[in-house]
């Protein structure tokens, strides 16, 4: 059975579990850096990704999800999770987890608007998916191999580099569970192809 991981430092966990759950897998919280080895993917949840990355590094975690994303498994990061997963942080030296190739902008859509809901289509994946923003960030640019899933005001909310995917949204707190139920996918062909190699 497709096990997946929600990192438990964090953020809305729980409700992660639930989505993932909701799509038929197993769904387990990881607050030890041996859990990852019992998994076939993570998502990096939600919360706030200064506290998240400092959590990382006290916990030791930062170099076992390094190795992780090497050993060819899938990583979904939303919300503060897409912002340790890329690359370039504008405005910022230092990077976290820097696996997609993509510049972030953090609290991108401003204070007046600190949460808000809108339908998006995201592409090859849900048409009409209800998504909700909480201080989101959202992605700046994109590097060659990276696809973008959806867009909304034209700015960059859902994108996939191979193994990895990233939302500004949070998926995990409506009971529309397709983008998580994509994820899933993902975790499913990368387990076929590494059981296979
Ligand atoms: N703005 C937060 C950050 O910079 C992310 C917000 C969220 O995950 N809902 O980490």
């Amino acid at each position: 059975m497709i096990k997946i991981g929600v990192l438990g430092l964090q953020g809305a966990v729980r409700e992660h579990i639930r989505s993932i759950e909701a799509n038929g897998v197993e769904g387990i919280v990881v607050k030890r850096t041996e859990q990852l080895d019992e998994l076939d993917g993570l998502i990096i949840p939600g919360g706030e990704s200064t506290t998240m990355r400092r959590l990382i590094d006290k916990y030791h975690f930062f170099e076992p999800l390094k190795q992780f994303a090497e050993a060819g498994k899938p990583i979904f990061g939303t919300c503060a999770g897409l912002i340790l997963l890329a690359t370039r942080i504008q405005g910022q030296d230092s990077n976290h987890l820097a696996l997609m190739d993509m510049t972030v902008e953090r609290n991108a859509f401003g204070r007046q608007r600190e949460s808000f809901e809108v339908e998006l289509d995201i592409s090859g994946v849900a048409d009409g998916y209800e998504a909700v923003f909480i201080r989101a960030p959202y992605i700046v640019d994109v590097g060659e191999g990276t696809n973008v899933l959806a867009t909304y005001q034209s700015k960059i909310v859902a994108a996939q580099q191979g193994n990895f995917l990233a939302c500004a949204f949070h998926p995990e707190l409506t009971d529309d569970h397709r983008l998580t139920g994509h994820f899933v996918k993902m975790v499913e062909e990368s387990k076929k192809s590494l059981a296979s190699s």
